[in-house]
């Protein structure tokens, strides 16, 4: 059996949903295809291991596609501070709401809740359908339409197929589209943690020599953390006794927030930098992490991802309201030009920092120590960080902007 559709997305994860929303809500017909259903109901006082921090044009664009208020009710939570310091150098940061016009920021909000959102938003939208469980068996993309079969026969035509199926894309894959990159070496290790001291809304993020330890402050008064370690040491810490782990998170935390008391489930993600040569194909485009995987140490490859969902529902919507096309190569390459650029400066960024702080050299550690200084002093050059960290930039696609 085949349906047409004006737009498919593969993937439902944060970025893909939010694609979907967009363009149903302008009135464009969009399925949205997904292996698993996500989770939508869990037990009150759980929290997901899996959380981001989101900054102000995320916030933006999730209130544009009609989430936020939901996520709000789900729980979200402000933190207003951020500081940074460096284990071996007397290198500090802080960044402060109140030097913006904001009253935070950005949030934190776990992974489920902003997918669920999502799905809750999608599922009252009547130019949205959802096609859960499925997975694509196959594409077909030429200069006419694409094609989409998934595995239960079902054929889906489009002039816009969208991947936003991960970082292990398949559909990328199925498009014949290359990427570039290597693995880390690192994890990213995950968990929710209570500590003695209250986190004070405050994001602390201290780089050590493996890889930096953030605190994320959640709404329930619990820290997430991400904790960027060596492969070998995270396979190991993931292990660990609870007493055991807490002592070496302590010790790591330089003790800022005192005793760490207890620790949930933990989770170790190997981590990678990777980008898609191409972001594009005929009637087909990549966002989210199908396109770029980066270092979570800033905490920006959702917030990129949103960013690109934004950017290429503007331009769909756009061409749809003055009808043009909306598969057309001209707007594909519009979307390429607007997103990879941005997307690759981010990468860049993560990489250098990442590198800057596992380096041991005695000189570059004094030097990068007083680099950070020389910044927390200088309020131009802290603000315009403070700006980038938070989104907000120029050239941000419409939904991004308040
Ligand atoms: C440790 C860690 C911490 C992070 N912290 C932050 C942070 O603080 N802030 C931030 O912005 N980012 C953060 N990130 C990055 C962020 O988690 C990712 O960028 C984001 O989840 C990517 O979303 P996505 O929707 O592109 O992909 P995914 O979340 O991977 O979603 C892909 C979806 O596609 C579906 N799918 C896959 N294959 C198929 C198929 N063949 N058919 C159908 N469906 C398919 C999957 O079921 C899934 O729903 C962090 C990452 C890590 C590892």
């Amino acid at each position: 059996m085949s349906k047409a559709y004006a737009a498919v997305i593969v993937g439902g994860g944060m970025v893909g949903a939010t694609a979907a929303c967009a363009l149903a809500q302008a009135g464009i017909k969009v399925a949205l295809v997904d292996a698993h259903n996500p989770v939508r109901d869990w037990p009150a006082e759980t929290v997901d291991i899996r959380v981001s921090a989101l900054t102000r044009a995320s916030h933006n664009i999730l209130q544009a596609v009609g989430a936020w208020p939901a996520m709000v009710e789900r729980g979200v939570g402000p933190y207003d501070h951020m500081h940074v310091w460096d284990a071996d150098s007397a290198g500090e940061l802080d960044f402060d709401a109140a030097d913006t016009e904001f009253t935070e920021l950005g949030h934190l909000v776990e992974n489920r809740v902003t997918v669920a959102a999502l799905w809750d938003r999608l599922e009252i939208l009547s130019d949205a359908s959802i096609h859960c469980p499925a997975k694509v068996a196959d594409i077909e993309l030429d200069s006419s339409a694409a094609k989409v079969v998934l595995d239960d026969g079902q054929i889906l035509t489009t002039e816009i197929l969208i991947a936003a199926d991960g970082r292990d894309s398949s559909l990328r894959q199925m498009a014949g589209i290359q990427t570039t990159g290597w693995e880390y070496k690192q994890d990213g290790l995950v968990a929710t943690i209570s500590t003695e001291n209250s986190h004070q809304y405050t994001a602390w993020q201290r780089f050590l020599p493996e890889g930096p330890l953030a605190f994320l402050p959640l709404k329930n008064g619990q820290c997430s953390i991400v904790w960027t370690l060596s492969h070998q040491t995270a396979q190991e810490y993931v292990v660990l006794t609870e007493k055991d782990f807490l002592q070496h998170l302590e010790q790591a935390s330089g003790g800022v927030l005192g005793e760490m008391l207890s620790v949930g489930p933990r989770g170790a993600f190997p981590l990678r930098f990777q980008y898609a040569n191409q972001y594009i194909a005929e009637h087909f485009a990549l966002i989210g992490d199908a396109a770029h995987a980066m270092h979570p140490l800033a905490g920006q490859g959702a917030n990129a991802g949103l960013l690109d969902a934004a950017a290429i529902a503007e331009l769909i919507i756009n061409a749809e309201q003055a009808g043009r096309p909306i598969g057309s190569h001209k707007l594909l390459r519009q979307y390429e030009r607007w997103r990879k650029g941005d997307n690759l400066a981010m990468m860049g960024s993560m990489d250098m920092i990442n590198k800057i702080y596992t380096t041991q050299n005695e000189g570059f550690r004094q030097l990068r120590g007083s680099g950070m200084s020389w910044i927390n002093h200088s309020a131009w050059v802290k603000n315009y960080f403070n700006r980038y960290a938070m989104g907000l930039r120029d050239d941000l696609p419409a939904f991004a902007r308040s």
